[in-house]
């Protein structure tokens, strides 16, 4: 194809398809011919507000990082995938000689270029170029759909089995059941842990956790009028745990906390519901600052990280498992869009449900060009 139509973020509430130049690669580079998006909350997110943070939509940016597409050209330098190869595309490319890249970490990197964020493009277009070493050739039982939804999958790999180490028969509380959320519980599941807890204020999206990769669901009760948030937690923890049979110490303990839904009062049930030595890990974004009951942390000495997008070999472990079968990604894709439909599916995920009253969980938009039964 000698064209690449681009769908792109101009300003807030305003997108555009745009004609850009196909990229040129360089030796140690990949073009790919991208298939199938899914769309993130941060997509969304900088539709609506124009920024995250810190980073401020300045310039027309391509939206999309979760990615999957056909190899269209490889550098000299590029062997391990060629030209036809179903890939898998992680979104950052980092500079690979600062101290955190050198040191494995190359989420830090201070220097990384992440799709979709600005000033840097996204994949939602034709084509893409990207660091030949971060396109994964797809296993030949894995979809293209399975190949973009290895990114949000990467983000749970690298929560539960990175950061926050989990082995078999341990137990695991995971805080929303969005897309995060609920990989990290296929995660915890595919790992081997004895227990799966999912915690969630939408009774259906716990009706669907449980059918998918948790043991247990719990809905907390409202907060009653009068009470302060670390109170509303402090009752919330100890209807959980008794409603769960679960304890601070032995082998009803939870072992390992995630919050995949940035909310204050989940944060604080979290603290409040770990082991005494468990661990912590905060996924989620949601308020950039809240209280904490830091007594209790200190006093169970809980290991309290933050997880941040993924790291070297996420992208890997999360492939190899669902080739294995122990993570199956296909009951997550509840929306499907052509490339032309993109406004229509981003619409569709603001909303959180489609026309029929049907929930999103990912919504998945095709290239351009691409059939939705196209897999
Ligand atoms: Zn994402
Ligand atoms: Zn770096």
């Amino acid at each position: 194809m000698s064209n690449n139509p681009s769908f792109v973020l101009r300003g807030v509430e305003d997108v555009v398809f745009e004609e850009r130049p196909i990229p040129e690669i360089s030796d140690d580079e990949v073009l790919v011919e991208v298939k199938k998006t899914g769309i993130c909350g941060s997509d969304v997110h900088y539709l609506q507000h124009g920024r995250i943070g810190d980073f401020i939509v300045k310039a027309p940016m391509v939206l999309g990082h979760e990615s999957s597409g056909v190899v269209s050209k490889v550098g000299k330098k590029i062997h391990h995938v060629k030209p036809g190869d179903r890939v898998a595309m992680e979104p950052g490319a980092t500079c690979r000689v600062c101290e955190d890249c050198k040191k494995g970490r190359y989420e830090l990197c201070p220097n990384i270029v992440f799709a979709a964020t600005p000033p840097y493009d996204g994949t939602l277009a034709r084509y893409y170029r990207i660091p030949g070493d971060l396109t994964y050739k797809l296993p030949d039982n894995l979809s293209l759909e399975d190949g973009a939804m290895a990114e949000p999958l990467a983000v749970g790999i690298h929560s539960v089995a990175n950061i926050g180490k989990l082995r078999a028969n341990q137990k695991v509380i995971v805080f929303g059941a969005g897309p995060v959320g609920l990989l990290c519980m296929a995660v915890a599941k595919a790992l081997g842990a004895s227990r799966v807890i999912a915690v969630d204020i939408i009774p259906s999206r716990l009706e669907f956790a449980k059918s998918y990769a948790a043991t247990d669901v719990y809905l907390p009760p409202k907060p009653l009028e009068g009470e302060t948030k670390l109170q509303y937690s402090a009752r919330n923890a100890k209807t959980l745990m008794e409603q769960l049979d679960i304890e601070d110490r032995g082998h009803k303990a939870i072992d390992l906390v995630v919050d995949a839904s940035g909310a204050e009062v989940s944060i604080q049930t979290g603290i409040l519901v770990a082991r005494q030595g468990g661990s912590y890990v905060q996924v989620g974004m949601g308020a950039p600052e809240i209280q904490i009951p830091v007594t209790t942390l200190l006093v169970k000495e809980l290991n309290f990280s933050g997880s941040l997008r993924y790291g070297p070999g996420d992208y890997e472990f999360g492939i190899a498992l669902v080739a294995q079968g122990k993570i199956d990604l296909k009951p997550l894709i509840t929306h499907r869009f052509t490339f032309e439909q993109a406004k229509e599916a981003f619409e569709t995920n603001r909303a959180g449900k489609s026309e029929d009253g049907k929930p999103v969980i990912k919504a998945i938009i095709s290239g351009p060009d691409v059939s939705i039964d196209d897999n």
